[in-house]
């Protein structure tokens, strides 16, 4: 049996795994006891790894060679690699000539590693000359993204996971940690045992099993983050809890903010929000006056029309009181997806560069042409997600290349990606599963590698990078997302005239080598990070050539990363939602994660026993909602909002208050029937979902639209 130490591919927490192998088949798979991310533990998904990586399921799931689709509405073909990458460059290139650059975009995914992530963004922004490439994780932490760059000004999570043994206080804020992060909240469970005067305030709509610890929970009404963040400021100014000396020693733009949270008084905080006065002031001062508090939280600040002012509101407290710099104290970002931070590194979002360089910024544009050796890289602003899709429905973008990634269920108003998809002259699909629903409206399949195959380096939530190596070959004709970009670019570069090329790498290391380089000097300097050193062990970033280790914390000098050294408080003004509930759709729909599934269940779908916890779809809504309905258990309903209707059973819960309704995010159209507005069959629970977006972080706000809920009557 042989032994291979690699990466969990779930989520952010970013587990170590050991994958057991033998004769080409993996054989099974245990927690690393040496990961400092999980310290050999792992959760129900991690621990059936391996089973997703079967025989059987490579040839039932996985796409294996090439296909390309002659006419649309034809079944796809089997095609060489030679033949489908020289179509592509042919009508790329013949695309790029008669609409210019910006007709093609590019849609990737926080699951790609930092390797295949590097070479896409050089691909669209060096090599193609259009900032059209974005990513998944727009969806899940481009919020937390502006969020720190405005208050601390980089992109870089403060905090560690060592960090929830030091706190005094814990604040978790719209994350179901419990599912969501599962190896992470066991963590936070040991921790609470052995230091039982430990405060845990528990921040969400909806009462979760991340509630079940709490000492405190604020159950607020959908949206109103913002406002319970102020309020709980305005309290700790009146009762003298905040911390004058260091916001003068380390802060700018105190005052501004203040003049907007005196009018956040307790008796609105608690009207708007929908929460007792006493428990404000209980939550105020448990986070001020702990010796340390730790904000952990996640998509229920940053799926919102208000995303970056949840995130930076919530981090206006930690300036306020201090708690940041210290161990156990610090605004913690939660990444849902396992290498969301490595794409938020390499720059492969429309609006940033390589190593935290932004866009809209000469110099930086400056610098990285000067690194990748292209004349320029284009100012134009790139198309983040929504913008992408929505660009593609009106015949802007006419070319869509989406790696690692299915919109066709995973992005909002499923109405509009549809149109898309149908619309844009070719549609490229680079997967590993042919399941997706993506995958039908490809003109051409690309088979990747995946789980257990890849190799490369991934970047958890605490900054940490860790390998990612492969325990089998490639599945069927697969080849590595990297390697994929580099092969098409080549033939690019020969259809553009190019002589030398831009992608001279021939492995995952040689692409992490230029990557590094591009980090010299910057916040996220990881020039001292070589392979060498990572096959040792995972490395939290900065380090920086000569460096002997990572750290473990951020801005424990004091000292931030602004031009001046000084945090930055944001003025956060609350906003209501984009759709408040009304009379004719009267429920707030949130959505969210289960604790067995995974994002589109191309992986976790393929195993019956993770459909054990929750086996089926259902909206979850409270018993009296469902009374007034004359509804039951396992009754069905039709939820619709307005862009579209589906059909599900309904269900009870206490957890939820009044006028709310929960359903997970992972199912698609096999298990979620249903139609647009106009009568479309659509299907999923994106079905419903606005694409409405918060103005900074252009991240769209998954977790509310107003719906109405009708018992669905037998003909
Ligand atoms: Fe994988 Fe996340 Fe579970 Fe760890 S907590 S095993 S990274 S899914």
């Amino acid at each position: 049996m042989t032994e291979t130490k690699s990466t969990c591919p779930y989520c952010g927490v970013g587990c170590g795994v050991v994958i057991e192998s033998q004769a080409g088949q993996v054989t099974g798979v245990r927690g690393d006891p040496d990961h400092p991310a999980n310290f050999g533990r792992l959760c129900t998904k991690g621990s059936t790894l391996h089973l997703t990586a079967s025989p059987a399921i490579t040839r039932q799931a996985r796409l294996l060679q090439p296909m390309q689709r002659g006419q649309r509405g034809e079944a796809p073909q089997p095609v060489s690699w030679d033949a489908a990458l020289d179509h592509a460059a042919d009508t790329i290139a013949g695309i790029v000539a008669r609409h210019g650059p910006d007709a093609v975009g590019f849609y990737v995914s926080g699951q790609l590693l930092t390797e295949d992530y590097y070479v896409f963004n050089k691909l669209a922004k060096g090599l193609l000359g259009t900032n059209n490439i974005d990513t998944n994780s727009r969806l899940c932490m481009s919020s937390a993204v502006a969020g720190y760059k405005l208050t601390l000004g980089a992109d870089a999570p403060p905090a560690c996971y060592e960090d929830v043994d030091h706190a005094g206080c814990l604040f978790i804020a719209g994350s179901n940690a419990a599912w969501a992060h599962p190896v992470l909240y066991r963590r936070i469970e040991e921790a609470r045992a052995r230091r039982p005067q430990m405060k845990v305030i528990v921040v969400d709509p909806r009462r979760t099993d991340t509630a079940e610890l709490a000492d405190l929970v604020l159950p607020l009404q959908p949206g109103t983050d913002v406002m319970l963040f102020n309020g709980l400021l305005h309290i700790m100014l009146w009762e003298g809890w905040t911390d004058a000396g260091w916001i003068e020693r380390h802060t700018t733009g105190f005052d501004a903010l203040k003049g907007t949270v005196r009018d956040c008084t307790p008796d609105l905080v608690a009207q708007v929000c929908g929460l007792r006065k006493e428990d404000l002031l209980t939550a105020a001062r448990w986070f001020a006056t702990s010796d340390a508090t730790l904000s952990l939280y996640c998509q229920g600040l940053n799926q919102s029309s208000s995303g970056t002012a949840k995130n930076a509101a919530l981090i206006n407290l930690h300036l306020a009181t201090g708690q940041i710099g210290k161990p156990g104290a610090g605004p913690f970002s939660l990444t849902g997806q396992p290498n969301a931070m490595g794409g938020r590194e390499v720059g492969g979002l429309a609006n940033l560069l390589s190593a935290h360089r932004d866009l809209a910024n000469p110099q930086h544009r400056a610098e990285v042409a000067a690194l990748w050796g292209v004349p320029a890289v284009p100012d134009k602003p790139g198309r983040t997600a929504v913008e992408m899709f929505q660009a593609a429905a009106d015949g802007e973008i006419r070319a869509l290349w989406i790696a690692c990634t299915n919109p066709a269920q995973s992005m909002p108003d499923q109405a509009t990606v549809r149109r898309a998809l149908e619309r844009a002259e070719f549609v490229v699909v680079q997967e590993a599963f042919a399941t997706t629903s993506t995958c039908a409206f490809a003109d051409l399949l690309l088979p990747a590698t995946t789980w257990g195959e890849k190799d490369g380096t991934v970047t958890n939530s605490e900054r940490r990078i860790s390998r990612v190596r492969p325990a089998l070959p490639a599945a069927g004709a697969a080849r590595h997302d990297w390697r994929i970009g580099v092969d098409f670019a080549h033939r690019l570069e020969a259809r553009m005239g190019r002589t030398a090329t831009l992608f001279p790498y021939e492995t995952p290391e040689s692409v992490w080598n230029e990557h590094r380089e591009s980090t010299r000097g910057r916040d996220l300097d990881i020039t001292g990070l070589s392979y060498a050193l990572l096959e040792a062990a995972p490395r939290q970033w900065p380090f920086a050539d000569g460096a002997t280790a990572g750290r473990a914390r951020l801005y424990e000098d004091g000292r931030f990363a602004t031009a001046d050294g000084k945090a930055r408080f944001v003025d956060t003004v609350y906003k209501p939602l984009a759709e408040p509930r009304e009379s004719r759709y009267p429920f707030s729909l949130t959505t969210g994660r289960l604790r067995d599934q995974w994002h589109g269940m191309s992986r976790t779908g393929t195993l019956g026993r993770l459909f054990g916890h929750v086996p089926e779809p259902v909206v979850q809504m409270h018993p009296q909602d469902m009374a007034r309905r004359q509804l039951r258990d396992g009754d069905l309903v039709y939820v619709t909002s307005k862009r579209g209707s589906i059909v599900v059973p309904a269900q009870a819960d206490t957890g939820l208050g009044l006028s709310q309704a929960f359903i997970a995010m992972h199912w698609g159209e096999e298990y979620l029937s249903g139609c647009s507005s106009t009568g479309t069959p659509l299907a999923g629970i994106n079905a419903l979902t606005t694409s409405a977006y918060c103005p900074q972080s252009k991240q769209p706000e998954l977790k509310h639209a107003a719906v109405k809920i009708l018992k669905a009557e037998l003909p």
